[in-house]
């Protein structure tokens, strides 16, 4: 990354999601992808650079990655923008909280559906949206081609796959999004996934298990 541009990925709430800050330090504006948890540390890295949150984005409505969207959109007033497919997913929270023995969080509203090939992001770090069904229905990567990153939410993680034994789950869909719109990106993209450790298409081309022939839809 040049230096004007700033990416800080760090665990948080009880499933340790990735949440990921991006910003472009001359402009001071940034955006926030996947604010499970932990909002208050998360407006602390925001105000410690003077920066303002221009967009929320949420690769998905599963409660570890959206459960303090509603908090962040309420104190920053950034829209929040996720695919409009998983609005019945985050109709689930109070289910979904039950499952972790948590709080319901507050219900966070839909500013922008983040459908397939929309732009998003901020100048200097402009992204992608592809709509990448399977995890949920409305899962979404966010695709930044000047920086080489993609950010995979919990549809492809090093060494392994999304779960889709959860409600809207589709293994084939799965597969099949991780192969006709994620490995055709440059094997060099970096790849910051919902859980764990960064990785590359390529690497994970090469070893993951659950990519290798035989495993194809
Ligand atoms: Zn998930
Ligand atoms: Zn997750």
């Amino acid at each position: 990354m040049p230096s004007e541009l700033l990416r800080e990925t760090f665990p948080v709430g009880p499933l340790r999601c990735n949440c990921t800050l991006l910003a472009n330090l001359e402009t001071r504006e940034a955006i926030i992808i996947d604010p499970g948890d932990e909002i208050t540390d998360i407006l602390t890295r925001l105000a410690r650079r003077q920066l303002t949150l221009k967009q929320i984005i949420v690769t998905h409505a599963h409660i570890d990655h959206i459960g303090g969207a509603a908090q962040l959109r309420r104190v920053t007033g950034a829209p929040v923008l996720f695919h409009q497919a998983d609005l019945p997913i985050l109709g689930m929270m109070e289910m979904q909280a039950a499952w972790l023995g948590v709080p319901t969080p507050e219900k966070v509203a839909l500013d922008q559906s983040a459908d397939d090939g929309i732009a998003a992001g901020i100048p200097g770090l402009e992204a992608e949206v592809i709509h990448t069904p399977g995890h949920t229905p409305g899962s979404l990567c966010l695709y930044f081609p000047k920086q080489e990153l993609l950010l995979a939410g919990d549809t492809l993680f090093a060494g392994s796959v999304g779960r889709t034994d959860l409600p809207g789950g589709d293994t084939r869909a799965l597969l099949r999004s991780i192969h006709t719109r994620l490995m055709t990106l440059p094997e060099h993209t970096l790849v910051v996934p919902g859980h764990g450790e960064e990785t590359t298409l390529g690497q994970e081309s090469e070893t993951n298990p659950f990519l290798q022939p035989g495993m194809q839809p």
